[in-house]
């Protein structure tokens, strides 16, 4: 039985069928929201039927997708999501902060956020019996979507800017995808790719553009909600009263979308009690979103995009209004951070064992920066996100260290360096 029923425009509200439309709203363009039947749901579901399950991936939460499980053994395709949440007490100590956790989205299958947008892309692709799938990519989206087909064997075509990180790029042509590296920004990829799967009827699973990756990403809201409820029980100074506060790094605003469906969702089946507070964050050089957010409106002004995190640097957000409404409508807020808050946080990142690109260390650099401002009471129990690994761009991460000393192998050398 499928719940999915159907598409709701998110500037128009114009519902669709889900054989009606494929991408964005054909009357404006506006980034289309997955329809479910909750009422279904609900009558054939209680929270314990989802968080009793041994399955640990995303798709334990089948019954609250609008694709089924992709059928045979386990690949990485069936075993992204379910990533771990670790405490931080010492940093939440220097921030003077009482509840710190973090969701480490790194252990992902190609180690990035991104795998859950792309499991969930490839099993609609084959639900529809497409031939090929394509995306536009700072990297990691094609770098997801490239590791998700390999595993049950869809083709797939990507298209980076030629400044994606070699790591990155690696990734790509190692899982076996077809890989375009275009002169060019992020954004010209991204149209680029929307006319070439136009032209050759290719799936397209741009973010932002395909209503399936929302999808994907809000699955990291339901493992959210599954996790704090079960910390609730053993913490008990946490009060329940008190809202969870998620740290998100913004780019085209999908991930902050997704994840923001995804406690609609709980909250439609009233399966938690309040909605969580989400708080964006987004480079000073590659804001549109925060920009757009603090002038309190919901017209998406591109920039001129220049960040070291090259998976948050985008000119114009393909998700900007429900990105702005995802921190609007959760009481949450917008902070912008400088690049080298961002080499900063993944410094300190790395001192609690943690590895995170830029991109993913962004959303603790945020909190630095929200805790200072008082936007965090100290009381708030916090969730930040790493949402890519740091050993996608090396790069980056050495201009966050004091490089390491070379010396003749002698003790008297030794000596000298300690
Ligand atoms: C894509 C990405 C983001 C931002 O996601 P958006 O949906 O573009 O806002 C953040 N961090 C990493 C590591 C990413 O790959
Ligand atoms: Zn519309």
């Amino acid at each position: 039985m499928s719940t999915f029923i159907g598409y709701r425009c998110s500037l128009c509200v114009t519902q669709y069928l889900p054989g009606q439309v494929t991408y964005t709203c054909p009357k404006d363009g506006g980034n289309l929201d997955v329809e479910l039947d909750y009422d279904a749901i609900r009558k054939k579901y209680q929270p314990e039927d989802i968080t009793s399950r041994r399955d640990f991936s995303l798709w334990r939460y089948e019954p609250l997708l609008p694709v089924g499980v992709p059928k045979g053994e386990a690949t990485p395709l069936h075993l992204a999501g379910w990533t771990p949440v670790f405490g931080l007490p010492r940093l939440a100590e220097k921030l003077g902060l009482k509840h710190l956790w973090l969701k480490d989205e790194s252990r992902n299958p190609s180690a990035s956020f991104k795998d859950r947008a792309s499991a969930i892309l490839v099993a609609r692709a084959q639900e529809i019996n497409a031939e090929v799938v394509v995306t536009a990519s700072t990297g990691n989206a094609g770098a997801a979507l490239a590791c998700m087909s390999a595993a049950i064997g869809q083709k797939a075509i990507i298209f980076a800017p030629k400044s994606a990180p070699p790591a990155k790029v690696a990734q790509l042509l190692i899982f076996g995808a077809k890989v375009i590296l275009v002169d060019g920004t992020y954004d010209d990829a991204f149209d680029l790719t929307v006319k070439a799967a136009d032209e050759f009827g290719w799936y397209c699973r741009n973010t932002g553009y395909n209503p399936f990756t929302a999808e994907g990403k809000k699955t990291a809201a339901f493992e959210i909600w599954e996790w704090w409820t079960a910390a609730q029980k053993q913490e008990a100074p946490v009060s329940t009263q008190t809202p969870l506060t998620v740290f998100v790094s913004v780019g085209d605003g999908n991930i902050i979308s997704g994840i923001h469906k995804g406690f609609k969702d709980l909250l439609a089946l009233g399966w938690i009690p309040v909605m969580p507070r989400i708080i964006g964050v987004q480079a000073e050089g590659s804001a549109a979103i925060a920009n757009a957010f603090q002038a309190n409106t919901e017209e998406i002004t591109p920039v001129s995009a220049r960040t070291l995190a090259d998976s948050i640097s985008v000119d114009l957000p393909r998700d900007g209004v429900r990105a702005v409404r995802a921190a609007k409508e959760t009481n949450g807020t917008y902070i912008k951070v400088s690049d080298d808050e961002i080499l900063k946080a993944i410094a300190e990142l790395g001192r609690m064992g943690i590895f995170a690109e830029p991109a993913g260390a962004a959303s603790y650099a945020g909190l630095v920066k929200a805790a200072a401002a008082g936007v965090v009471r100290s009381d708030d129990p916090i969730l930040v996100l790493n949402t890519g690994s740091g050993l996608k761009d090396v790069k980056a991460a050495m201009q966050a260290v004091v490089e390491a000393p070379v010396i003749k192998p002698t003790l008297s050398a030794l000596k000298k360096v300690l």
